[in-house]
């Protein structure tokens, strides 16, 4: 079977993986060079600790068991079983942690309620005041800014792969073939489209309702810390914006303590991880009216040294790199495991014959790909 790729960052390239792996040919479209999205923009954050209950969560601990087993092949992903520390300052946000450790499925994500002292000897470079924290110990992390070209090198050894890069999909043709920018036409037996925030042009014209919004953030880069962040990081503050944390203590900490203005305005929460050249990936904000500012704001950046500083008891190291990014999330909801509504993981729709839009996954795509894109091969028994 030949199945055509359209979009190269982690949905495109992990849905070019299953294909392989299971025998086929493929040829991977995408509009830059390389990947230019929310691909290589993110944290590289391997999060399963917020998620939401049910297939949510599920498809967050497949995707987390297939990183593992993929890093394990392409070393250049930077997989890393860090596990994540999500600091508290005082007795409401203690609170939120002890509920979630009572989840009933707690112990899937290896939560671990601990105090201060625990939390330091988890990660030695916390020196700030805080009072604890909740370890996740499923969460992991790669290197966004060279995942999917280690992933394409790999596959283009497999003799099965082909890359196209610089060419747009403009259109879907006939049965299961797409024009490119340059006027090429190619054949498969499967179109996989996966777009990712481009919603426009092809994917409005093929789906005019798609039921997915954009959502921008900023973020920054640091110089080297010095000394090895032995686990990914998060405030209280994220607490706010994860469904597994849902509970009477969330309700109360909300009520006791509102965000700052700045991470109200901004929708803020504090996530760090370290790159593996020992910087610090920082963000986090979360816009959703369009038009999107064209430029970056300074204020989240004061609001997050300020917090980063607090947890680790040290001047943050001098910025390097500041951007934005756009992810495409999911606007539906879907009965939950309790019949509550919950977001779908992704939106998966067959737009034409042969050709399926694979877009949507929000702010836990990096998470969910490999197991979003085996979801998509087995359901059509590649
Ligand atoms: C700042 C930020 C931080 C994030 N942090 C995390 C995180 O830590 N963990 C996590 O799980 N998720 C995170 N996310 C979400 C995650 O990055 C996205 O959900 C995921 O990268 C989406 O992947 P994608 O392949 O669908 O889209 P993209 O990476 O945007 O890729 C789409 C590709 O399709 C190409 N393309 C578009 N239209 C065409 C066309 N017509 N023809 C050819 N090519 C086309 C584009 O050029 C692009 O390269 C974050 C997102 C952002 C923005």
């Amino acid at each position: 079977m030949r199945v055509i790729v359209v979009g190269a960052g982690v949905l495109g390239t992990m849905h070019a993986w299953h294909a392989v792996e299971r025998g086929h040919e493929v040829l991977h479209i995408e509009r830059e060079a390389e990947a230019r999205g929310a691909s290589v923009r993110n944290f590289g954050q391997i999060w399963v600790s917020g998620r939401a209950g049910g297939e949510e969560l599920a498809t967050a601990l497949r995707a987390r068991e297939l990183w593992e087993g993929i890093g394990a092949r392409v070393p250049g992903l930077g997989f890393r079983a860090v596990g994540s520390l999500t600091v508290v300052k005082n007795a409401a946000e203690r609170a939120v942690a002890e509920a979630a450790t009572r989840r009933p499925d707690a112990a899937a994500r290896g939560y671990h309620l601990l105090d201060a002292e625990e939390t330091r000897a988890r990660n030695p470079a916390l020196r700030g005041e805080f009072a604890g924290a909740l370890w996740c110990e499923r969460d992991a992390a790669v290197e966004p800014r060279t995942a999917q070209r280690a992933l394409k090198e790999h596959l283009l050894a497999s003799g099965r792969y082909t890359y196209l890069g610089g060419r747009e999909v403009r259109e879907v043709v006939g049965e299961r073939a797409v024009r490119d920018d340059h006027g090429d036409t190619h054949h498969g037996d499967a179109v996989i489209l996966c777009t990712g925030a481009w919603l426009g042009g092809l994917v409005r014209e093929l789906v005019p309702d798609l039921p997915v919004r954009r959502v921008r953030l900023q973020m920054m880069q640091t110089d080297p810390l010095g000394e090895p962040l032995t686990t990914s990081v998060a405030d209280a503050d994220s607490f706010r914006y994860y469904p597994a944390y849902a509970s009477d203590a969330l309700d109360a900490m909300a009520a006791a303590q509102a965000q700052t203005p700045t991470a109200a305005a901004h929708k803020m929460q504090l996530l760090m991880v370290q790159r593996a050249d020992g910087g610090l990936t920082i963000g986090d904000t979360h816009e959703y009216e369009t038009p999107f500012g064209f430029d970056v704001v300074e204020d989240p950046y004061e609001h997050l040294t300020g917090v980063v500083e607090s947890i680790l008891g040290r001047p943050l190291p001098t910025v390097r790199r500041r951007w934005a990014g756009v992810y495409a999330q999911c606007t539906g909801t879907t009965p939950g495991p309790d019949g509550e509504p919950v977001a779908p993981v992704v939106h998966r729709e067959q737009v034409r014959d042969g050709v399926w839009l694979v877009t949507g996954p929000g702010g836990r795509g990096m998470t969910c790909s490999p197991a979003i894109a085996e979801t998509t091969a087995n359901g059509l028994n590649w």
